[in-house]
């Protein structure tokens, strides 16, 4: 009944908004399907509006903004905030989906990862301040440690809920100034699979450079999408068939890779990596021996820094990158993984 309550409250006093509301500012990113903007809220309605971020979606924008509303009521801190979604019909270029979401920060994790300061960019912005203390692969391990437990967290809720996010990379993940976290954005390719929404793998939606081996979700015997009813009693019996939610942990993966090694952050190392690996047939520890060897100091150095605490942070990242999904780890085992043990940023300056 509280549901109901709650649901009929919500539809007669949550704002609502339309495309005279929005003044569009600088232009944030543009796809292929869709256009996104930083904008200000015209009707300054309710509480703390101001700025915010518009994307204008053609195809697949309905499926973002089911995607949105759910995260909104399921596990609303692990994305952005979602403001609002609408259809809009523009007389040059058709029916076009608006979503509205609270302006998190100025930078993705793919921004920080890029600077050279990284991780103390990241510390910094965590923490409010700069530490005094010295800079090394311990301080920097903590650093990375802490985005990982943030991104796993978030992935968890969304994995819970039964979303699978399939686009998970530095560009998808903002930094929250205000919550001072990462968040996930960008739920354009994400599948519902409790609900059968979005069912059909999208494989051509997929970014090639974070992309599992396995490309899409469901194995080739599910090919279709069974009727909304239909994959509602299915669905929870598939997730434990072919554990979608493994498909996002790849990417994570990845990203922890790149963290740990400054060599792999561009985009043509990390395209060569993928090869390296593929060429080991997905063994990272087969990897490992063949460039260990004639590896960079910058190289080495990254390896150092998994190797510490007797080799938890290597133990994580190759449970996670892995060739089969069934043998990668969940999110929600990731993070009560040995490599979390420890305290994290805030305890390191307590430690000295
Ligand atoms: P696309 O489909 O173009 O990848 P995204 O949803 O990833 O669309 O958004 C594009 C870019 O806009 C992001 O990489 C990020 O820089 C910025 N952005 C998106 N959502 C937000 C937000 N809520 N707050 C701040 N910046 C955002
Ligand atoms: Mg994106």
């Amino acid at each position: 009944f509280d549901m109901f309550v709650l649901a009929f409250v919500e539809r007669v006093f949550r704002p609502t908004y339309k495309k005279d509301d929005l003044v569009l500012g600088k232009k944030l990113g543009e796809g292929s399907f869709g256009v996104v903007y930083k904008a200000q809220l015209a009707k300054k309605s309710s509480s703390k509006d101001g700025d915010v971020v518009v994307k204008k979606a053609t195809e697949y924008g309905a499926v973002e903004i089911w995607m949105n509303e759910r995260v909104r009521r399921a596990c609303a801190n692990s994305c952005a905030d979602f403001i609002y979604g609408f259809l809009e019909t523009s007389p040059k270029r058709g029916p076009e989906y608006w979503l509205i979401w609270k302006f998190e920060g100025e930078s993705t994790l793919a921004d920080l990862l890029q600077s050279k300061e990284f991780p103390y960019n990241v510390e910094a912005m965590i923490l409010g301040e700069v530490q005094d203390l010295p800079k090394g692969l311990e301080r920097e391990n903590r650093i990375i440690q802490t985005v990982m437990r943030q991104l796993l967290f978030a992935l968890d809720s969304l994995h819970s809920t039964g979303i699978v996010h399939r686009d998970i990379k530095p560009q998808n993940i903002i930094f929250s100034e205000d919550s001072r976290t990462f968040k996930i954005i960008d739920l354009g390719a994400a599948t519902d699979l409790r609900v059968g929404i979005n069912y059909i793998p999208k494989e051509f939606l997929l970014d090639p450079r974070y992309a599992a081996p396995e490309q899409y979700i469901m194995s080739t015997q599910t090919p279709s999408a069974p009727s909304a009813p239909v994959a509602t009693a299915l669905s929870p019996v598939l997730w434990q068939l072919n554990l979608p939610d493994r498909f996002d942990i790849y990417s994570v993966g990845l990203i922890f890779l790149q963290m740990a090694f400054p060599s792999l952050r561009s985009d043509s190392a990390l395209i060569q990596f993928n090869r390296q690996l593929k060429r080991c047939d997905y063994d990272l520890i087969a990897w490992r021996k063949s460039v260990e060897p004639r590896a960079s100091p910058e190289l080495r150095r990254g390896f150092e820094l998994l190797d510490l605490d007797g080799g938890i942070g290597w133990e994580l990242l190759t449970s996670t990158v892995r060739y089969r999904a069934r043998q990668r780890t969940s999110a929600k085992a990731a993070l009560a993984h040995p490599y979390f043990d420890k305290e994290g940023l805030l305890a390191l300056s307590f430690m000295q």
